[in-house]
């Protein structure tokens, strides 16, 4: 059975992301500290299993040595309206690289032609998260490539499909690099990733926590960038670590995102520092005020439950 005192609360959004404009999270205090364990609400116990793993490994170990102490961050932007990209990107001061939810070229490029009106250096990463077939990737990729070259640092999961990946490549020239083909397939081989992408993205939860997410890092064998999954500063710090100890990171991470809260779990959460976020261990000292009704504290609770009953853990 699962050992400790679960505390739920939500997270008011100051933007709608994945459809949310509250983010719910369950927390709680083991020997190393706070832990989070914040799967969304739709996924089923064998997915959410993969994040208690994390949750609980955190929460049990101590973090591994670091190899790096500050860690630069890029600005998250949702697929916003263009009037509030200005207001969005102060909330990631000093931060040049900007991540951005696309949904194609001609709807989106105005979203990068914004950003570059207040980061005239930026550099953008286009997360697609694998909505494109083959043909539309094409095209768009075309068009994101021509108007912006170099300002492209890469594209996100253009494709879901692998063999898209391999023929797209070879069409475009700008960087792919891959989330979902790895979060979703931990069970298959990796190794072969390389062969279709020039950089991976890592989630500390999705991957069952930091010493997995350090296995999958060496057997994938390509650059990192560590990001995260909406989580509060709690989630964060933990990728934060992850990213601290792991080899071959490729530049900035995607670990700013706790600025897209209106509120955090406490009053001292990670902020973000001329583009970069320094480490160090949360407190929620916030929980009362954030704490979500019971019978979604009994929701959380059922769903530890199920996942200990079906022997997931
Ligand atoms: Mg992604």
């Amino acid at each position: 059975m699962f050992p400790y005192e679960l505390k739920v609360v939500e997270l008011p959004l100051s933007t709608n992301f994945r459809g949310l404009s509250v983010r719910e999270i369950a927390l709680f205090e083991g020997p190393a500290g706070w832990s989070e364990f914040s799967p969304f609400i739709e996924y089923d116990s064998k997915e959410s299993s993969i994040w208690l793993k994390a949750a609980l490994e955190s929460a049990i170990n101590p973090a591994p040595k670091k190899i790096r102490d500050g860690i630069e961050v890029n600005a998250t932007l949702p697929n916003i309206k263009v009037k509030e990209v200005k207001n969005l990107l102060s909330k990631f001061p000093g931060c040049k690289t900007v991540k951005i939810k696309i949904n194609s070229f001609s709807s989106d490029k105005e979203l990068l032609v914004e950003v570059l009106n207040h980061i005239p250096d930026a550099k953008f990463r286009l997360d697609v998260n694998g909505q494109w077939n083959l043909e539309e990737a094409i095209i768009n990729l075309n068009g994101y490539e021509n108007e912006f070259g170099s300002k492209i640092d890469y594209v996100e999961q253009p494709c879901l499909n692998v063999d898209d990946l391999a023929q797209l490549r070879k069409k475009t020239g700008l960087k792919i690099a891959v989330d979902e083909s790895i979060r979703k397939h931990l069970n298959q081989d990796l190794s072969k990733i390389k062969e279709v992408a020039d950089i991976a993205v890592i989630k500390w939860a999705p991957s069952g926590g930091i010493s997995a997410a350090l296995a999958l890092i060496e057997k994938i064998d390509l650059p990192v960038v560590i990001s995260s999954a909406l989580e509060s500063s709690i989630g964060i710090s933990h990728g934060l670590s992850l990213a601290q100890s792991a080899p071959n990171l490729y530049g900035a991470c995607g670990l700013g995102t706790a600025s897209l809260f209106n509120s955090d779990v406490t009053r001292n959460p990670l902020t973000i520092i001329n583009g970069e976020i320094k480490n160090k261990k949360v407190v929620p000292d916030l929980i009362d005020k954030l704490k979500a009704k019971p019978d979604r504290q009994i929701w959380w609770q059922n769903r530890i439950n199920q996942i200990y009953q079906e022997g997931l853990i």
